[in-house]
């Protein structure tokens, strides 16, 4: 299985990092997206990454939780690093209005520059969309070819947004943990959502699966999503791993 979204590198991770990858492979969970949010976490996720070639997979990009008053000098480091390294995606990116709405307009222009940033190294963006569903399509409708592609992380939409995202032609959305909780409407919408549009993530530290909620996530949970998946659908969770793993592999080029 992979992990499509994972933040290993954080500081939670510090006393025991190598243990967890451990894990997770002993889990069956063999590769991990890596996102990096801004200059200051990204030398610990490329340093990750260097350690673990071929299991470990970087990506770069400003998170909109980080945007803030110097935001294009973080878009420059952003681009800089891009265009001298290996990267799988471009993110994570996106828009939040749930944590704060004071640096909206620059938080618009950041992912537009970032967008254009996926078209100019030709790679798949990985898009973080709170509360802001409505400003990514604004923003995307608008300067979206077909070229433009990726993952609407930890989808939180409506079934409405999961249709909008698809008229794209060129989005999966990636489903973690909150799948697996009970107040959650994502069960309903997965119900009618073709296994080949998700992918498997944590967001690890964050979003633990049940029963795990609250408490550090981290990768071997992956087959919890996937068990919680496969019974939704009523298939095998080897049919999630097999499907959810070839589409990762296909769009991110693993
Ligand atoms: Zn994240």
């Amino acid at each position: 299985m992979i992990d499509t979204h994972a933040h290993l590198y954080s500081e939670q991770f510090d006393g025991d990092r190598d243990e967890v990858i451990q894990r997770a492979i002993a889990a069956n969970v063999t590769k991990f997206i890596v996102p990096s949010t801004d200059s200051d976490s990204f030398d610990s996720m490329k340093k990750l990454c260097d350690a673990y070639p071929d299991v470990c997979f970087p990506a770069a990009g400003l998170h909109p939780t980080s945007v803030k008053e110097n935001f294009e000098n973080e878009l420059s480091f952003v681009e800089k690093r891009l265009s001298d390294g290996k990267f799988c995606a471009v993110g994570e990116i996106g828009v939040d209005c749930y944590w704060s709405t004071d640096f909206i307009e620059y938080q618009r222009i950041a992912f537009e520059y970032q967008i254009n940033l996926a078209k100019k190294f030709d790679l798949p963006v990985i898009i973080h969309a709170r509360e802001a569903f409505h400003e990514i399509f604004t923003i995307l409708d608008r300067i979206f070819t077909p070229n433009i592609r990726g993952v609407f992380h930890s989808f939180s939409g409506t079934a409405a947004d999961y249709f909008k995202i698809m008229e794209y032609g060129t989005f999966k959305i990636g489903v973690g943990g909150v799948v697996t909780f009970k107040n959650s409407n994502l069960p309903q919408i997965i119900e009618s959502v073709p296994l080949t549009d998700i992918v498997l993530e944590t967001d690890a530290p964050y979003l633990a699966p049940s029963p795990y909620r609250g408490k550090r996530n981290e990768s071997s949970h992956i087959p919890l999503i996937a068990q919680k998946i496969a019974e939704i659908k009523k298939i095998s969770l080897e049919d999630v791993d097999r499907i959810t793993s070839e589409t990762a592999q296909t769009l991110f080029v693993l």
